[in-house]
């Protein structure tokens, strides 16, 4: 493969590497992903899958309307696993009602479909959840996918535009004007983005460390139960959850499977980095989410697992150049939104690889952010 004229080479075939890769070939560029695993086998393969509109910071909120409009103009997003769910945002008192309504201001005045369901009107929509909600904030739009079946996607649509995804070809080093994969091949390419998700900090080529920390999630799904629920919800304190820099935390979000099956989340956890379920963490969420969906401990639990979010320390992802290098670029830190963002993410990479303006602003994504606090 030594000498092979690529004009990019990319580390990680996750949702973002995938989605960068299939942006560069549809613009004609001769592109390859190196995955050390399998396509989608990392924290995409971990995730809930919600496609989810988050509002609360602008940079973010730029992203996700830019990315779920991508996602939709996708040609295999009639084709893919997907639920058009909405979302339900519970509110338990009042101070979360008022914060519901500001979230609604904020969403319909960005054009988004966002109403407010009273308890009387929530027990309509969703019989199953408990009597005592101050009601919920339902936003239209919003999705629930698989994600490895879109990241096997997205390899496909590159391999048709003539490009590679190999799979199995771990990346040991990156340097400007390719990399190195483990087994000593030296790879030439005219740019390098490096999207290995939670393992990007061992391979990247910067000066300072990269600011990125794993953080820990689990997640629960049941048996069958078509119709359980009909919406993707979260607690409006979720955001908080995510946000915050409590070493652990859960917080109720449940959605119901194209299979019929209901799947629940989710937990946060910085200073566990074992790969295994927490059994102590898991009954955490169970008992959280019957505060909400008071039955679901009666359904039978199939499956629990845990995967790793690569977290920033302000919760964005890095999209960019690594600083001080003019060929080798990042795309890592979506924490929790990785799914949502991936297509604005690549973008957002792909122009300013090309020397165009992109359609956000992408200073709040800068690389160089973090050495600059320190600076
Ligand atoms: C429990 C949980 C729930 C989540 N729920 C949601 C959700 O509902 N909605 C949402 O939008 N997001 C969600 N996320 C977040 C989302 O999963 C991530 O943000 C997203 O998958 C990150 O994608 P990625 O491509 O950057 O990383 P990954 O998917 O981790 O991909 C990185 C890839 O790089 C490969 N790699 C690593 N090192 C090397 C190397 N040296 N050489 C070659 N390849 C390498 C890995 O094998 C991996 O396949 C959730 C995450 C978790 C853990």
């Amino acid at each position: 493969m030594s000498g092979l004229a690529l004009d990019v080479a990319i580390v990680g075939g996750g949702i973002v590497g995938c989605a960068c890769a299939r942006a560069a070939s549809r613009a004609g560029l001769r592109v390859a992903v190196f995955e050390g695993e399998r396509v989608g086998a990392g924290a995409t393969a971990a995730a809930m899958g919600h496609l989810v509109t988050i509002d609360d910071d602008p940079a973010e909120f730029a992203l996700a309307r830019l990315s779920m409009r991508l996602w939709r103009e996708w040609d295999g997003w009639q084709a893919i696993e997907r639920r058009s769910t909405g979302t339900l945002w519970l509110a338990e008192n009042d101070a979360q009602r008022g914060a519901a309504l500001a979230k609604q201001a904020r969403l319909q005045a960005a054009g988004l479909e966002a109403d407010w369901l009273s308890p009387n009107d929530l027990r309509g929509v969703e019989p199953r959840l408990a009597r005592n909600l101050a009601g919920a904030l339902r936003v239209a739009g919003d999705e629930v996918v698989f994600g490895p079946e879109m990241a096997a996607r997205l390899a496909a649509d590159v391999r048709a535009a003539g490009g590679r995804v190999d799979e199995m070809r771990a990346v040991a080093a990156l340097h400007d004007g390719g990399l190195q994969l483990a087994d000593g091949t030296r790879v030439s390419a005219g740019h390098v983005l490096l999207a290995a998700g939670c393992d990007s900090a061992r391979l990247w080529p910067g000066d300072s460390p990269l600011a990125l920390r794993p953080r820990k999630g689990q997640l629960a799904i049941t048996d069958r139960h078509p119709g359980y629920v009909r919406h993707a919800m979260v607690e409006l304190g979720y955001i908080a959850a995510a946000h915050g820099d409590a070493d652990e935390s859960v917080a109720f979000n449940v959605q119901p499977r194209a299979s019929g099956q209901v799947l629940l989340g989710s937990s946060r956890s910085f200073s566990d980095t074992t790969p295994g379920v927490d059994a102590r963490l898991m009954a955490r969420m169970v008992r959280r989410a019957q505060r909400f969906l008071p039955g679901i401990g009666s359904l039978q639990m199939l499956r629990c697992w845990a995967g790793f979010r690569p977290a920033t320390p302000d919760g964005r992802p890095l999209i960019g150049r690594v600083p001080g290098r003019d060929r080798l670029w990042v795309a890592t830190g979506h924490e929790g939104l990785g799914l949502t963002t991936a297509t604005g993410t690549a973008a957002v990479w792909l122009d300013l690889l090309l020397g165009r303006t992109p359609e956000i602003d992408p200073v709040p994504y800068e690389p160089a952010r973090f050495e600059k606090a320190v600076a």
